[in-house]
């Protein structure tokens, strides 16, 4: 049972948490806090918070455990602002996509990370943001990925990980560089793909006609470019080495895919498509 339970971001993720721990009687209180005491009000209303705190410092204070959902970008300046109310047994996790940004930007603020500092990324979302897309269920049977730095505690780890536990979700651990590798590839570099090919789109001469004959497949393929575009250029420009990495395999093996269309080697075009069926068809066996 987590006594005082401070989010700081109450939007998607931090208000789905909220919800998902109270709907469990994981926690006695929530206290949220933000930039904007209109969003802090309705998630006040909704029932995700239970007390609103607009100073930072004076939310941090009291609570046993701390979550920081605001987006990477914006990470350094609350850990820096958060650093002087740190109470010593206070166990501090983040929800953030990244995850070697983050653990640099809370070496830059606290000085030396403190052994309660645990990094964590549930791997669950949607496209849509704010308090009023949170849900309980969000992440249940999702994994969330904890990144433990060499100054975790041990207690800090077991406490972070018991209360994702509760929402339902499978917790793994991993190293923040492995974690931000396989992230690149699986939601970031998708993420990418799908912002890109709308605006490609969206800037053509006859978009009306495009956009008016899209069917089911341009749908699948661009739902997630309705997703907030600062959180995912935060997400981008935080986690540059392994986009990189994986931006330029890809670039590649598009380019190999353009050489067989000009050339009309199909046997390379029909292994390709072949290949790729079979591996998501497993991968995705059951839904
Ligand atoms: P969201 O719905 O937009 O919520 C972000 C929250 O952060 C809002 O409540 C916003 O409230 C607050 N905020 C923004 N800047 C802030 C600042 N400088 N100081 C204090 N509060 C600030 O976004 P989200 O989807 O929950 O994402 C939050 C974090 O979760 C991000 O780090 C993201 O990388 C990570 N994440 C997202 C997903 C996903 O699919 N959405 C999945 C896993 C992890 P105010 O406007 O009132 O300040």
């Amino acid at each position: 049972m987590i006594n005082r339970l401070t989010i700081i971001g109450v939007g998607l993720i931090g208000g789905s948490l909220a919800r998902a721990l109270k709907s469990g009687d994981a926690v006695k209180e929530v206290v949220g806090t933000s930039r904007d005491a209109r969003h802090l009000q309705r998630a006040l209303d909704l029932g995700v918070i239970d007390r609103i705190e607009m100073d930072l410092g004076t939310a941090v204070s009291g609570a046993d455990m701390i979550v920081v959902a605001v987006p990477v970008g914006a990470m350094e300046d609350v850990f820096a602002e958060i650093a002087p109310y740190l109470s010593a047994d206070a166990v501090l996790t983040d929800v953030g996509s990244t995850k070697t940004s983050v653990v640099e930007a809370a070496r830059v603020a606290f000085g030396e990370l403190p052994a309660g500092f645990v990094p964590g990324h549930p791997i669950a979302g949607t496209e849509k943001s704010g308090v009023e897309a949170s849900f309980a269920e969000l992440f249940k049977q999702r994994r969330v990925i904890l990144t433990p730095t060499e100054a975790s505690s041990a207690g800090a780890v077991s406490k972070v990980r018991a209360m994702w536990e509760k929402t339902g979700a499978i917790v793994t651990e991993t190293s923040v560089t492995h974690h931000d590798e396989v992230l690149a590839a699986t939601s970031h570099l998708p993420h990418l793909l799908a912002f890109a090919l709308v605006d490609t789109l969206a800037t053509m001469d006859d978009k009306q006609e495009i956009f008016e004959y899209a069917a089911g497949g341009f749908r699948d393929f661009t739902r997630i470019a309705s997703s907030d575009p600062l959180m995912w250029h935060d997400i981008c420009v935080h986690n540059e080495p392994a986009l990189l990495k994986i931006l330029n395999r890809f670039e590649a093996d598009l380019d190999r895919l353009r050489e067989a269309i000009a050339k009309n080697d199909s046997d390379y075009l029909l292994q390709v498509f072949s290949r790729a069926k079979v591996a998501r068809d497993q991968f995705c066996e059951g839904e």
